[in-house]
């Protein structure tokens, strides 16, 4: 099996030289065991936080251990009841072609009909990060004015999609004008977040003239700080991450008008999807449906081959991905 390892902790924005390829063979099947031909890896702003040492609401990464993460793959030898040879599974032995661990922590794919992948993207982990924030934190309703930030990602893409088939009128943000057209072709009026906060608000007042009641945010930094200046009293703020904070060196100056929380009366809460997992059968089958008939778009950027993720991992930090970042694996 060929698997990635951190060999030592980052600072700031990883190096390529903190990840390396090493080569095991496994051990034998254990009973309760598969062995699992890795299809695809997805690769997750989240990993970030693993990297360094300390723990958060997850254990940190071990060096010299395989790396973890979202992976999709096909049963290649079973010693589990519940799975065969060829069955399609996900686990979180990622950043490897091969994975070997018990039964019970593999799961088998939700019955629809759309691409394999899917399961990684819109209809896994970063699609229900969408839902749940806007369903369960900001408790959304249909005549809220709604801002998603990072709105072309894997999150943000659903979050914004699933506001306007609300009924909700939608602003997302995107670093790039493909991004931001991509936007605008479904309906979501898009602004660019890569600026000031000064210039971010303007642009964002221009869009909301009358304000936002509910902001996803995903970005923080200058993000956060012209969102604070847009949000109407009583706003919420479903907080899923801060992506712009994730390689800081130093603690991060500002928003320097994080009081408007208490002048506005806001409510602005954090979750990690991983502490909800018991709605996942809900999502998948409200939203699953949805993205069979079409009626909601997602967007992948995939990288070819193991020896690329790395880079594809990197690269979500650099804006390199529309929707889903994946790495495909060789014969997939
Ligand atoms: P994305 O697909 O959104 O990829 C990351 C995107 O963030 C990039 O494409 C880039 O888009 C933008 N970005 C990167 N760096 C910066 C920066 N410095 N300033 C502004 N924008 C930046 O990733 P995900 O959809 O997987 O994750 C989105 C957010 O959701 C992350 O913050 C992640 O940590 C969080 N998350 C939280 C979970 C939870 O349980 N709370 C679960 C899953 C994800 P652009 O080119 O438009 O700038």
């Amino acid at each position: 099996s060929r698997y990635y390892v951190l060999t030592r902790r980052p600072n700031g924005m990883p190096e390529k030289g903190v990840f390396e390829l090493r080569n095991a063979t496994l051990p034998e099947l254990q009973a309760g065991e598969v062995r699992i031909r890795n299809r695809w890896l997805s690769v997750d702003p989240y990993m970030r936080g693993r990297m360094d040492g300390v723990r958060t609401y997850i254990e940190p990464f071990e060096l010299e251990e395989p790396l973890e993460g979202g992976a999709l793959g096909e049963v290649i030898e079973s010693r589990h009841d519940d799975f065969t040879v060829g069955d399609r599974v996900i686990h979180m032995a990622g950043w490897r072609d091969t994975a070997q661990l018990p039964g019970d922590q593999v799961q088998p794919l939700p019955n629809h009909e759309v691409p394999e992948q899917a399961f990684l993207g819109v209809l896994g982990m970063p699609g229900m990060t969408a839902w749940l924030g806007l369903e369960h934190i900001a408790e959304l309703k249909s005549s809220d004015r709604v801002l998603v930030s990072a709105a072309s990602g894997a999150v943000g893409s659903l979050a914004a999609q699933l506001a306007r088939l609300k009924g909700c009128d939608v602003i997302g943000t995107a670093g790039s004008t493909s991004k931001r057209e991509w936007l605008e072709e479904r309906g979501i009026r898009a602004v660019n977040h890569r600026q000031t906060a000064e210039a971010l608000t303007r642009d964002l007042q221009q869009a909301a003239p009358d304000g936002i009641d509910v902001y996803y945010e995903n970005v923080g930094g200058t993000m956060l700080e012209a969102a604070l200046n847009v949000i109407n009293p009583f706003g919420r703020i479903a907080v899923c991450g801060m992506i712009a904070h994730y390689n800081d060196t130093e603690p991060a100056p500002g928003p320097s008008n994080i009081t408007h929380v208490l002048l506005r009366r806001l409510r602005m809460q954090g979750f990690i999807v991983l502490e909800h997992m018991e709605h996942y059968p809900r999502f998948v089958s409200e939203v699953g449906p949805r993205v069979e008939r079409g009626e909601i778009d997602y967007e992948e950027t995939v990288f070819e081959g193991l020896k690329q993720t790395p880079d594809a991992f990197l690269s979500l930090f650099e804006g390199g991905n529309t929707g889903k970042m994946l790495v495909r694996l060789e014969g997939s």
